[in-house]
């Protein structure tokens, strides 16, 4: 997104290429661009007439890391182990990390420690095939929905900590429409298909109450 190219520090993680043309997954994407150009996003999330849900969750779960990747990149400069040194969404929420495999106990980190190492967690499930299958015809494991969940409850906390960490520097940045249109879309979607549980969303209570407020005015 050349928007973001002045900005983007250099991140480890790339984004994840983009998903063949002629497959299934790029068919809806485009759908869900598509939508998305409407302006409706409560409409775009919906998963559309006859389409399979689990394509719909790995398409989005892709594209909410990316964009989120690149949100944060952003703000790479200002969130350094001094400035946070824990992972947190404001005073009253520290996250811990915990992987099972490099941090087999929940470790607390510094938030670019954190964020490093959930965002390369997540990419190491989306480059893998069986977890997150792009073939045609290929089945989706059967935890495929549980992976999603645990992924987008992961990604939240980024998105919370840009918020409760950094929407100074953001706004400063002229940036926050585009944190803001990303997290309601990011929001939106996890609230219809139920993937992340009320309490894990308490830190932005009140931006989720306030989107809510608004999709339903508008649904009038
Ligand atoms: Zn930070």
């Amino acid at each position: 997104m050349a928007f973001f190219g002045g900005l983007h520090k250099q991140r480890t993680f790339k984004p994840r290429k983009d998903v063949p043309e002629g497959t299934k997954q790029y068919q809806l994407r485009k759908y869900a661009e598509a939508t998305l150009g409407s302006g409706n996003l409560r409409q775009a999330v919906v998963l559309p007439e006859g389409e399979d849900l689990n394509e719909w969750l790995a398409v989005h779960t892709v594209d909410f890391f990316n964009h989120l990747n690149m949100l944060y990149g952003t703000v790479t400069e200002f969130c350094t182990p001094k400035e946070c040194p824990v992972m947190s969404a404001g005073p009253r929420y520290e996250y811990l990390w915990e992987d099972g495999v490099t941090y087999k106990r929940p470790t607390k980190l510094s938030a670019p420690d954190y964020v490093d190492a959930l965002m390369n967690w997540v990419q190491t499930l989306l480059d893998d095939e069986n977890a997150f299958p792009h073939k045609i015809g290929v089945q989706f494991p059967k935890n495929f929905r549980d992976t999603v969940k645990t992924i987008v409850r992961r990604l939240f906390r980024v998105y919370a900590h840009l918020y409760s960490g950094h929407f100074e520097q953001i706004c400063a940045l002229g940036i926050e429409a585009h944190l803001n249109t990303s997290y309601r879309h990011f929001f939106l979607f996890i609230n219809e298909f139920n993937l992340v549980d009320a309490k894990e969303l308490a830190p932005l209570d009140e931006l989720n109450d306030a989107i809510l407020a608004e999709d339903n005015k508008t649904r009038r």
